[in-house]
């Protein structure tokens, strides 16, 4: 069967996302997903609290910040260290029986692979709803993930709920996580999305300078 999944979404266990954990499932769902994977900046507390919470499909991951570049690891279930070189880093994810999506690897002002990309990763995330340039980046990604001959995933970044969905991968297989990565990891698999519009990605932005003026100000009480 063809699985709706948004694979890269960031809850508030990330340092940058403003998304409560409980808020994914209800967005997700009101979005049509058949399921999420949520992978925060290094770490997998998070994600593995709202994987025992709910009912829902949801992939528990982890965005990890490599010498080279931020590398996802989908069905991970202990966080892989970051500041790792990038086979290192995807040696940790295979040992931990991960799957390693080379992320957002042409963007600009964010870490990404671009030449550290090699057919070691199981895909590439060529549509990424926050990458800017967006079409720029989904050309490039397009062309990387075709001469290395790997898998195309997409996932949207959100770091704001309303962001959730607006990339996903349409995935062939059970509804099961382990089915989904093997999946994956086969090429069974095809990216659909596009940008998050500028007003979306304004707003949260907004929210993130209110939320660090707020607690600022909440430790200068003191
Ligand atoms: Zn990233
Ligand atoms: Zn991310």
């Amino acid at each position: 069967m063809k699985l709706k999944i948004d694979l890269h979404i960031h809850t508030c266990y990330s340092y940058d996302s403003l998304i409560k954990p409980k808020e994914v499932v209800f967005y997700a769902k009101k979005r049509g997903l058949d399921g999420v994977a949520i992978t925060d900046h290094d770490r997998v507390d998070g994600a593995l609290k709202v994987t025992k919470k709910t009912d829902f499909l949801v992939i528990p991951g982890i965005e990890i910040s490599s010498l080279h570049g931020h590398i996802i690891g989908l069905n991970i279930q202990e966080a892989v260290p970051p500041r790792l070189d990038v086979d290192e880093t995807l040696d940790r994810i295979y040992e931990a029986g991960g799957i390693a999506v080379a992320c957002h690897p042409v963007i600009f002002f964010k870490e990404s692979l671009k030449e550290h990309i090699s057919p070691r990763f199981d895909a590439i995330e060529v549509i990424n709803s926050s990458a800017f340039p967006f079409n720029h980046s989904v050309k490039r990604s397009e062309e990387i993930a075709s001469r290395l001959g790997i898998a195309r995933v997409a996932g949207s970044d959100a770091h704001y709920s309303p962001e959730i969905g607006y990339a996903y991968t349409l995935v062939n297989a059970e509804p099961e996580v382990d089915e989904i990565v093997k999946a994956i990891s086969k090429g069974l698999c095809s990216p659909y999305g596009r940008a998050i519009p500028l007003i979306t990605r304004l707003k949260r932005e907004f929210l993130v300078l209110k939320r660090k003026f707020l607690s600022s100000r909440k430790s200068s009480d003191f």
